[in-house]
């Protein structure tokens, strides 16, 4: 029999990594190693009962020991991980669901995928990654004459907005239009915004309750409307992509891998 997949969890004791340690005590094939989280408080820890480290710069043994490292955790303690295990990471695969990732994570992301194999995605789903495709599909037959608006909504206690995949799905629109979408980009609108300059893509963010993900893109032209929605029910659905892109990832050459490659969606 084939070798388990070894994974380290980073962010072990949130909502995502517990969700992830439960999915792989269910499943044949791959283990965790151990966790790491700022808190190795032993109510949160991982649910499989498996150690907790809370000091990425310690990590380097434990990272030597996985095939794949994934990350839900904050954009802080991924910097803290690449900053001290960047050699440790290399040759293996890390796996980042971690969003509001800013411009130091990414570099630090970017220059690790030249000796590790990487992957960071906003979102997991099958279903999400699909509506991406259509999104950019429908960007490129309606064109910048359809106003591009993107609304999405989440629990209450979600820290970043708008969301890393309302923005990955304004991005895929702005490539249906072949323009960058920082050109573009407009987060909510307040007090005396003025008219709407065409090609604008429109971000609105609504936070309550414990709304796992909802994402619905909007193309609105003078006579009709065209409209694509993604709505996830289980945090679970996050988990298995996760797990899935960790199990593919295993053993994979060096480079920055996207959800797309994982799914075959080209
Ligand atoms: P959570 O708050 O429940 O868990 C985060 C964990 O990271 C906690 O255990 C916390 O102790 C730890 N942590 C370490 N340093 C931290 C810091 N500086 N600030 C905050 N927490 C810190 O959150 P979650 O719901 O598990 O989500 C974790 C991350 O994953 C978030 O960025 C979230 O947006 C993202 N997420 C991504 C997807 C996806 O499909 N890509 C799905 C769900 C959540």
């Amino acid at each position: 029999m084939a070798e388990p997949v070894r994974v380290v969890l980073s962010g072990a004791s949130g909502r995502m990594g517990r969700t992830l340690a439960k999915l792989v005590a269910e499943q044949e094939g791959v283990e965790v190693l151990a966790g790491l989280d700022r808190t190795g408080d032993a109510d949160r820890a991982c649910d499989i009962g498996c150690p907790v480290l809370v000091a990425p710069e310690d990590a380097g043994e434990l990272v030597r020991a996985a095939d794949v490292v994934v990350d839900f955790s904050a954009p802080e303690f991924l910097a803290r991980l690449l900053r001290a295990q960047g050699d440790a990471l290399a040759g293996r695969a890390l796996v980042v669901g971690t969003t509001g990732l800013g411009p130091e994570e990414e570099a630090l992301l970017a220059g690790l995928s030249a000796s590790a194999a990487t992957l960071t995605a906003a979102n997991f789903s099958v279903g999400v990654n699909l509506l991406s495709a259509l999104v950019e599909e429908a960007a490129r037959v309606l064109g910048p004459a359809y106003d591009v608006e993107v609304v999405e909504a989440h629990h209450r206690r979600k820290v970043d907005a708008p969301s890393g995949t309302a923005l990955e799905l304004g991005r895929a629109a702005a490539r249906g239009h072949g323009v960058e979408l920082d050109s573009e980009r407009r987060d909510g609108r307040s007090g005396r915004p003025g008219e709407r300059p065409p090609g604008e893509i429109g971000f609105h963010a609504v936070r309550g309750g414990d709304v796992v993900g909802e994402h619905r893109v909007m193309f609105l032209g003078d006579r009709e409307r065209i409209e694509l929605a993604h709505l996830a029910q289980d945090r679970a659905l996050f988990a298995e992509g996760a797990l899935r892109a960790a199990r593919w990832m295993a053993g994979k050459a060096p480079g920055a891998y996207t959800m797309r490659d994982v799914l075959g969606l080209g």
